[in-house]
């Protein structure tokens, strides 16, 4: 089998053993999971490592979200195609890669230049045109595009940043790992007449999201 057969039966059993079999139902998500190369966005020393069931370490101390962990969160965003996503925590890009996919358009934050630009290299060679990437503080969200539909937070929170529930669109959606007693909890929160109706999706272990920006490196 040449790499691109190999790499592509890997993506196939990804689906089968760690979507499929864990209860993801949504077809567009699951196509959109067969369909992204992973590999790229993530180095690894056998690019088939990339499909593994697990968070990889990217750069800056990051990691890549788990597969499963990416089509929970964006099964839980119920996207039609149509709506303005917000992602907080660029990182490799990979998430940001399957919304694009399933959304109108996305903007991704990122606080790291270093990630951010690495991303949108990828997703320029995969031909992904409806993104825009911002180096910036997610905890403030990104104004200039708001209100958005949907909001998806990829870094884990002591609690809602009041910015991005003022950004969320009337009946958007946000999706958030947030801190709880000894652990993450991945919420999902509906705006309704203003108000948020709170579900606890699963536990869930997210690097930090951090206010601010990074220091600025020794030249
Ligand atoms: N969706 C990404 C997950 C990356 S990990 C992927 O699967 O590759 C979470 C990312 O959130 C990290 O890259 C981290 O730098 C970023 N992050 C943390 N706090 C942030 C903040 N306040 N603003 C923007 N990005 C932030």
């Amino acid at each position: 089998m040449d790499q691109d057969a190999r790499l592509q039966a890997a993506r196939q059993r990804m689906v089968q053993d760690q979507l499929i079999r864990r209860g993801i139902r949504s077809q567009p998500v699951l196509e959109a999971m067969l369909h992204v190369p992973r590999e790229r966005f993530v180095q690894t020393l056998d690019p088939e490592e990339a499909y593994s069931d697990q968070a990889l370490p990217i750069e800056c101390g990051q990691t890549i979200s788990q597969p499963y962990m990416v089509a929970l969160m964006t099964e839980a965003l119920s996207l039609s195609g149509k709506e303005r996503v917000l992602e907080v925590g660029t990182g490799s890009g990979y998430q940001t890669a399957i919304l694009a996919r399933l959304a109108a358009e996305v903007v991704s934050l990122e606080r790291h230049a270093e990630l951010s630009v690495r991303a949108k290299q990828v997703l320029a060679e995969l031909g992904c045109r409806n993104v825009e990437l911002v180096v910036g503080d997610g905890t403030l969200g990104w104004p200039a595009r708001a209100p958005y539909d949907r909001i998806l937070v990829t870094a884990g929170a002591a609690c809602v940043p009041q910015p991005l529930w003022e950004q969320l669109a009337e009946g958007g959606i946000l999706v958030i790992p947030v801190d709880c007693g000894d652990g993450q909890i991945l919420e999902r929160i509906t705006k309704r007449s203003g108000r948020a109706v709170r579900e606890a999706l699963t536990g869930c272990r997210f690097v930090p999201l951090v206010a601010g920006m990074p220091p600025v490196p020794d030249a």
